[in-house]
């Protein structure tokens, strides 16, 4: 069976672990973690015919995370970059965390590599980042767009698919 590397990434607490903890574990809590160092979950899914492991990548979402960076990155089939819907911060950072891991993680084809784009907590009123917003950087840089809240388990299936079926294209 095949087994793909799926890497989230993006600032700290925008909801990583506690994405990839729905989707694996189908389980939220609103207790804060701090991610230490590096971790990851897998999840069995059929694609088409294909059955497929995910392994997928937590990281600090720290500067911390540098040092761990080249390993961690490397091998990567698909890179999820995720904010907060609520934090325009956590939107603009995304810029330097792509820069980031098209510089550590090599990929063979920069300009061919599948990035995700993952907006959380839609479940919160007050947003900052528009779904239109976060739509038009995706068009520039040629990734895909899904929008979901961890909370309230609101599409969390459909980017992981996604990253699935274009890491299989990697
Ligand atoms: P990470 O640092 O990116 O791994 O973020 P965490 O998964 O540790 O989450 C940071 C905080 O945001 C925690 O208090 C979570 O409970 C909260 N959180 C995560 N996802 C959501 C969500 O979809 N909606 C809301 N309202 N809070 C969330
Ligand atoms: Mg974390």
């Amino acid at each position: 069976p095949v087994t793909l590397k799926i890497i989230l990434i993006g600032s700290s607490g925008v909801g990583k672990s506690s994405f990839m903890n729905r989707y694996v574990n189908h389980r939220f809590t609103n207790m804060y973690r701090a991610t230490i160092g590096t971790d990851f979950l897998s999840r069995t899914v059929t694609i088409d015919e294909d059955t497929v492991t995910l392994q997928i990548w937590d990281t600090a979402g720290t500067e911390r995370f540098q040092s761990l960076g080249t390993p961690l990155y490397r091998g990567a089939h698909c890179c999820m970059l995720v904010f907060d819907v609520t934090s325009r911060a956590s939107f603009s950072a995304l810029v330097e965390w792509r820069k980031e891991f098209l510089i550590q993680g090599e990929p063979q084809d920069p300009s061919d590599f599948p990035f995700i784009v993952l907006g959380n907590k839609t479940d919160l009123s007050n947003r900052e980042v528009s779904g239109r917003k976060a739509l038009q950087w995706c068009e520039e840089i040629g990734a895909e767009y899904f929008e979901g809240s961890a909370k309230d388990d609101l599409d969390v299936e459909k980017p992981f698919l996604r990253a699935a079926q274009s890491g299989l294209q990697q």
